[in-house]
């Protein structure tokens, strides 16, 4: 079998690349190592940006969040037992979008290969790639049912396998450069079924730690609570995780947090990577193989869009039109963004981290940005910019 492209993963990056290519035509097989229910419940990311909805509705791919999502457009940041809003639709004229990850790759999934007819193949096994520097790679992977190995030969290969997938590894070391970094830090990530507790982001800074509150639907709310790395989720029992909850997100004023049973309680180590370039021969790397953004701005879901429309328009327009400056392109194309949000997620980390610290110094500096961002305009704004991310069509 020969399809011109092979997707590996069908994360948010992997199922918009196939529904970009199967809008023009282009066939393709988006390979899976999980089953279809699993991604569809998978709980992780919910914030997205303006412009990446605005990209996924020119595709035909925001039906269902334009109905349901919510809008945000302010947070809130609670230090020093004070609350300090920051409204940043105000600001800079845009929003945020809250649509649960799940929904939005169930929508995906749906259109792909309900709608658009796609080739989609689930549980696969033991995936391997071949020939990657030639014009005639190729991918391997077993049957799950029957053990078959299968082989699909194609023209191009599209790494959407997230950070844990294979295709990062195919990457010869002497061709590309991994940076990193590693903040030193955990989060405990928590699902509580329980309404939101505020109408908006909360983000709690306190010498105890980072907390934070995000809305996820009127049922579900995320929290997040900052722990050591590697730290045993088991050693955060209801009582301990709402008691410190409720003293990190403590201010003058604030609402009492409304509790309820967590359904999800697990430790992220904060850690980052970008791989450059994101390509090597006939394979191109997009989301999180190609580059990891911790949790910490909310920005993770966002790039991997971000490379999906790249990657999908300039396979269409070379595989259609045979234009191949968009492929020559993308890496670096993708790289501008990836490396803008690395950065403010770096920045916002110190912010977050720093009172807690145990170093008076982080702290001080920590606390002056803060304050600077309600006593400054001028730094609201340029904090609304990259907390809303850059709009490519500007
Ligand atoms: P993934 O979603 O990881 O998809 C990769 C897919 O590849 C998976 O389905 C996996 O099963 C599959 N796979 C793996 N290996 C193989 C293989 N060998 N063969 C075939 N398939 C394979 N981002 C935001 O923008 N906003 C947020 O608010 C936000 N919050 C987050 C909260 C948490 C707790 C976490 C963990 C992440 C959060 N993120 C957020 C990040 C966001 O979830 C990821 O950046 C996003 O899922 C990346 O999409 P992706 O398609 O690149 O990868």
């Amino acid at each position: 079998l020969r399809s011109p492209v092979v997707v590996l993963g069908a994360g948010p990056a992997g199922l918009t690349l196939g529904n970009v290519l199967r809008a023009a035509s282009v066939d393709c097989v988006v390979l899976e190592a999980e089953s279809r229910e699993f991604i569809e419940r998978r709980p992780r990311a919910g914030v997205l940006e303006e412009w990446a909805v605005r990209g996924l509705q020119r595709r035909g791919l925001a039906a269902n969040l334009l109905e349901r999502a919510q809008r945000h457009t302010r947070c809130e940041f609670r230090f020093a037992q004070e609350r300090h809003r920051l409204s940043y639709a105000e600001l800079t004229g845009r929003h945020h979008w809250i649509y649960p990850q799940p929904l939005l790759v169930t929508d995906l999934v749906r259109e792909y290969a309900d709608v658009r007819g796609g080739d989609i193949r689930f549980g696969v096994r033991d995936v391997r790639l071949h020939d990657l520097d030639t014009d005639r790679p190729a991918v391997s992977y077993t049957d799950p049912r029957t053990g078959e190995r299968h082989f699909l030969h194609c023209e191009f290969v599209a790494g959407c396998d997230g950070a844990r997938g294979v295709t990062r590894a195919a990457l010869p070391a002497e061709r590309v450069r991994v940076a990193r970094h590693d903040y030193g830090i955990g989060w405990l990530a928590l699902l509580a079924e329980a309404p939101p507790s505020s109408d908006c982001v909360v983000f709690g800074i306190h010498p105890s730690g980072f907390a934070g509150h995000m809305a996820r639907s009127p049922e579900v709310t995320r929290y997040y609570l900052q722990c050591p790395p590697g730290d045993d989720p088991d050693d955060w029992p209801h009582e301990r995780v709402w008691a410190e909850l409720r003293e990190r997100l403590g201010a003058r004023g604030a609402p009492p947090l409304t509790e309820g049973r967590l359904i999800e309680k697990r430790v992220l180590d904060m850690h980052n990577y970008v791989v450059e370039p994101m390509a090597f021969g006939r394979l191109y790397l997009a989301g999180d193989a190609a580059h990891l953004t911790a949790p910490i701005a909310a920005k993770g879901m966002n790039l991997a869009l971000h490379d999906a429309f790249l990657l999908g328009d300039a396979l269409v327009a070379c595989l259609t039109r045979g234009d191949a400056s968009g492929l020559r392109g993308y890496s670096a194309d993708c790289l501008e963004r990836v490396w803008d949000y690395q950065e403010f997620s770096q920045w916002l980390s110190d912010v977050y981290h720093g009172t807690a610290s145990g170093d008076p110094y982080r702290a001080g500096t920590a606390l002056a940005r803060l304050r600077r961002l309600f006593a400054s305009p001028v730094a609201a704004s340029a904090f609304a910019e990259q907390y809303l991310g850059e709009d490519p069509g500007r």
